[in-house]
């Protein structure tokens, strides 16, 4: 019996996905990217199974889930079906393991503690967890991330911990529809990865961008944009 839901959904996400993989092209190509720098994370937290197995069929890979219960779930429900799965959500130290045991990449790592348990339990026949550490750019106080003056060091930690890979910086700009607002929260992320890699660090990712800044995100160097909304629809 197939749902209605699988009915339903199927082919808007098939054609989302077709949109915004020609809206990333012509982002590429307006601010002088190159084509294929830019990598599609599809955000599919709150989204059933069924909802990641139809953008699987339209071929997409790479999921990102903020729940580590979700992460646990979906990965088992779509076991073997080749899936990269990338962590972006706040994560408590007890619930580390399950994504040290299960996730690809990790974009949202802002402290030594989490990433000394994260190295110690990835299990030892897998490849080294890819991790992101999440910056806090805009400033404000409740956010989560490491601030920009604090980011050296934690970085310098992380890249001596031998079960993960140090890739590049995340952030998760205040809400904004302002081009230029956008624009400068992804530039404050691009020079602090820019210092890092004059320090020496060797990284190649910035994980910047969601449904309502991808282009201003493009404009300043994203390498992985995290899409929800513009591929599943709306959170209920
Ligand atoms: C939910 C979420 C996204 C996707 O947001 P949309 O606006 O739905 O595209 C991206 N990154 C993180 C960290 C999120 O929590």
């Amino acid at each position: 019996m197939k749902s209605n839901y699988t009915t339903g959904v199927m082919t808007e996400i098939c054609d989302n996905l077709r949109r915004i993989r020609d809206e990333i092209h012509a982002l590429e190509d307006r601010f002088g990217r190159p084509r294929g720098s830019v990598q599609l994370l599809a955000v599919s937290k709150t989204k059933p199974p069924e909802a990641l197995r139809e953008a699987l069929a339209c071929g997409q890979r790479a999921f990102g889930e903020n729940y580590v219960q979700e992460l646990e779930d979906k990965y088992a429900a779509l076991a073997g079906s080749g899936v990269e799965w990338h962590f972006i959500g706040p994560l408590q130290a007890n619930k580390s393991r399950i994504v040290a045991e299960r996730a690809d990449w990790m974009h949202s790592l802002d402290r030594v503690k989490i990433a000394r348990r994260l190295s110690e339990q990835r299990p030892v026949d897998a490849a080294p967890l890819n991790v992101c550490l999440q910056v806090n750019i805009s400033g404000e106080a409740s956010k989560s991330g490491v601030t920009p003056d604090a980011l050296p060091a934690l970085a310098e930690t992380v890249a001596g911990l031998p079960n993960l890979r140090l890739r590049g910086l995340m952030t998760i700009p205040a809400p904004s529809t302002d081009f230029d607002a956008q624009r400068w929260v992804f530039a404050g992320l691009r020079e602090a990865q820019a210092s890092l890699v004059d320090r020496g660090f060797a990284l190649d990712t910035l994980s910047m961008g969601m449904t309502g800044d991808m282009a201003a995100a493009i404009a300043e160097g994203a390498t992985i944009v995290r899409i929800g909304t513009a591929i599943f629809g709306a959170r209920g």
